[in-house]
């Protein structure tokens, strides 16, 4: 089994209910366990202003799957959820990335872990280290720095009952 670390997110339709109902069918998936979940953030976009804030969340799983095969069952996921993409960078129904694979680099055309984007982003690491503060890259670099230097981008966190109740 393989600790993997899965982003999620979402600025279109029901965000709130899309993540959650995203965060049962990867806990349901063969061979996944959830082991936590952050909380729920909001952050304004990136890229195009003129779309709707985005909700993300960052959950731990316990995995006998291979990172591709982790990836197809996401995209699946993505697909089934009714995934829209409306233009790069852009708003879309449900975003699942594969943030970190036990310790692995993997570099593929279609799959590259650590995700390319994981260091860059408040919204990936602030769930990232609400669930795992002390987490490094691979190459041992401490995402805690590289949080720091994404204070400059505002997030908040989200109650909303429909992701705290979810198993
Ligand atoms: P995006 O929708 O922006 O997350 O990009 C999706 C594309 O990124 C897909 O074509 C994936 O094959 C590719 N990709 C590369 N690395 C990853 C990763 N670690 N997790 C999810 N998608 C990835």
């Amino acid at each position: 089994m393989t600790d993997a670390f899965i982003g999620l997110g979402s600025n279109l339709g029901d965000s709130v209910a899309l993540l959650s109902e995203a965060r049962i069918a990867i806990d349901q998936l063969a061979g996944c366990c959830i082991v936590a979940a952050s909380s729920l953030y909001r952050s304004a976009p990136v890229g195009p202003q003129d779309q709707p804030d985005y909700f993300n969340a960052v959950l731990l799983i316990d995995t006998s799957m291979s990172a591709p095969a982790l990836l197809a069952a996401l995209q699946h996921l993505e697909q089934q959820a009714g995934r829209v993409r409306v233009r790069h960078w852009g708003e879309r129904t449900l975003d699942l990335d594969i943030l970190l694979y036990g310790g692995q680099v993997i570099n593929q055309t279609n799959l590259q872990i650590p995700h390319p984007r994981l260091t860059e982003r408040a919204f990936v690491l602030k769930p990232l280290l609400e669930i795992s503060s002390h987490l490094t890259l691979p190459d041992g670099q401490s995402l805690a720095a590289s949080c720091a230097a994404t204070a400059d981008q505002p997030i908040c966190l989200h109650n909303d009952s429909r992701w705290s109740v979810v198993p």
